[in-house]
């Protein structure tokens, strides 16, 4: 099985709908939303649960009042003002840094896990597909975008791909992410900013010595900076494997939850198969070179 993954350097460049297009067209293939802070794969693709777990991202303080003393210790130690004048911990203000653990005289205080979320895995007409749903307020993290993607591992049946919805940016949860992909495919669009987040967030995948290749998505809207965002790729090589027109149908679909495939937005569509016939030849290719070279 080979894993691709979609990254971009900040949300909103496209990435999501290139991935909901491929569910569509890409068979015998498994997928993760692991843009765990603002999922929307699962909105598209409604399917049976297979799985369904709590995660529990966070700790918090917990005081056990038979053994506290009231030395006031806790209190004075606590950063985050999370302790009461009658020693309580206030949940909505502990960050679980452990300080008040450390500076308690009798070994009242103990870290507790916080659920923050739950983790799904469902059964959909495309594919066994994973996702996760954070609680309001709740922080994604790394440790919840492996938890998905070893959720989705865990229900491999002898597909042929993992299709991977990244997070955005280039912290923690995108190296997440990343972690043991075959390939990432960096959507960008053709903005002074966006470049800048495009070449980012390749440093990061060139950093962990992952094949990584480009796709300008609204590629039409600026093609000086098409153009030169086609430059910076060729020079540090990055293969450019798709160019998306602009196209406002495609707001309109999504506005209804249809993808482009759906919409039958056919040049669209024409272009994300392009895309991915290009991933799956520079892929080859790249297994041919290997085999060679063995
Ligand atoms: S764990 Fe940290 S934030 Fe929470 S109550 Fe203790 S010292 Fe304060
Ligand atoms: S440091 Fe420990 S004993 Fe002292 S007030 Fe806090 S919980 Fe109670």
């Amino acid at each position: 099985m080979k894993q691709i993954v979609f990254i971009s350097g900040k949300g909103g460049t496209g990435k999501s709908t290139v991935v909901a297009s491929l569910s569509l067209l890409v068979k015998n293939k498994i997928m993760a939303d692991c843009d765990v802070d603002a999922p929307n794969l699962h909105l598209l693709l409604n399917g049976k649960r297979l799985q369904q777990d709590d995660y529990f991202g966070a700790e918090q303080a917990v005081i056990d009042s038979a053994i506290c003393i009231s030395c006031g210790r806790c209190r004075q130690v606590c950063r985050f003002d999370a302790i009461s004048e009658d020693f309580q911990v206030l949940p909505m203000k502990c960050e679980g840094c452990g300080a008040c653990v450390l500076a308690c005289p009798v070994s009242a205080i103990s870290l507790a896990d916080v659920k923050t979320g739950e983790t799904f895995v469902d059964s959909t007409e495309r594919g066994t597909f994973s996702h996760a749903l954070l609680d309001i307020g709740a922080e994604g993290s790394g440790k919840l975008v492996t938890e998905v993607k070893e959720n989705l591992f865990g229900h491999i049946n002898g597909e042929e791909w993992a299709i991977i919805d990244g997070s955005p940016g280039i912290g923690c949860s995108v190296i997440a992410s990343m972690t043991g992909a075959d390939a990432v495919v960096a959507v960008c669009e053709p903005t002074k900013s966006g470049q800048s987040d495009m070449e980012r967030v390749l440093g990061v995948a060139r950093h962990f010595g992952i094949p990584a290749f480009v796709c300008i998505n609204k590629y039409d809207l600026n093609l000086k900076i098409t153009a030169a965002i086609e430059h910076y790729c060729e020079k540090n090589g990055f293969p450019v494997i798709g160019k998306i027109s602009f196209e406002p149908e495609i707001v309109k679909a999504l506005q209804r939850l249809k993808t482009p495939v759906e919409a039958q937005i056919d040049n669209i569509v024409r272009e994300i198969e392009r895309l991915w016939n290009r991933l799956k030849a520079e892929l080859g290719a790249r297994d041919e070179f290997k085999e060679v070279m063995k």
